[in-house]
């Protein structure tokens, strides 16, 4: 049938998902809510074409199927939109274990002591090198409290365009100066938060437990924002796409930043009903 035919040569040729696919897994997330119809069309080529371009494989015995493939290529491709593809290149690989992977740790401290450690990640991104992942905490339904954890690696990515992990990504000379300056402002005010926060936790909580996440839970940003300004950028950017009216409220300055670089802002509906 020549009509089935070209069909899918024109399917080929952009890549783009499959709609029925498309449809029922782009409804696992509620944060591309903000999108109007074209920049959903928008975001469904994207994900055809960064999805040719990458090559997503599972790792401790995890194979990606459709959905796995789509659920990242959605969370990743949302924040560039409305900018370029070419913004992912430098890497291809995309390894996915079925949860949290563990990674050895050494630290040397002031002393000169080094300390071993093993931590258990949802996500990491590398310099030049792949993007990892654990798909228990990239799947739509497990997301919780404003996090995304395709979100916060890519936006590494895009930080490490200019060869830096600084939480500035590669700007115009002005627009860079002001970015720093309300980022450095926008950081200081959350560690100060932060600060004054674990002052009210008890001393009988431990604040790594579960216990202390009733006190954690005021804050705008989940505390590992405080980490440095890479961190800030990568978690206040998660904030923005899934918990827009928390951050905009916490930090306006910093969002309208974020909208200005993504050139989308979460907060507005779009035209159409
Ligand atoms: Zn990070």
């Amino acid at each position: 049938m020549i009509g089935a035919m070209f069909h899918r040569l024109i399917r080929k040729r952009d890549g783009a998902p499959d709609p029925d696919t498309w449809r029922s897994v782009a409804a696992g997330f509620a944060f591309l809510d903000h999108l109007d119809a074209a920049g959903r069309e928008r975001l469904r080529t994207l994900c055809g074409r960064f999805l040719e371009r990458k090559q997503i494989s599972g790792a401790a015995g995890f194979e990606p199927d459709e959905t796995v493939r789509l659920s990242i290529a959605i969370q990743a491709c949302l924040p560039i939109v409305y900018l370029d593809l070419a913004a992912y290149e430098g890497f291809v690989e995309i390894v996915v274990y079925p949860a949290r992977f563990l990674v050895p740790r050494e630290q040397v401290d002031d002393a000169g002591v080094v300390h071993e450690s093993i931590d258990a990640l949802s996500g990491e991104a590398m310099d030049g090198g792949p993007v990892v992942l654990s798909w228990e905490d990239t799947a739509a339904e497990g997301l919780d409290g404003g996090t995304s954890v395709v979100i916060h690696e890519f936006v590494h990515k895009l930080d490490l365009l200019d060869g830096m992990a600084d939480g500035t990504p590669p700007l115009p000379p002005g627009r860079r100066r002001r970015w720093r300056e309300v980022l450095e402002r926008s950081f200081e005010w959350y560690v100060a938060e932060l600060d004054e926060l674990e002052a009210l936790i008890p001393h009988t909580v431990d604040p790594e437990s579960p216990a202390a996440d009733h006190w954690y839970r005021q804050l705008p940003l989940d505390p590992y924002a405080a980490t440095d300004h890479a961190e800030f950028f990568a978690v206040a950017a998660e904030t923005f796409f899934l918990e827009p009216g928390v951050l905009a409220d916490a930090l306006p300055e910093f969002y309208r930043e974020l909208a200005l670089f993504f050139r989308q802002d979460p907060l507005v509906a779009p035209k159409e009903c």
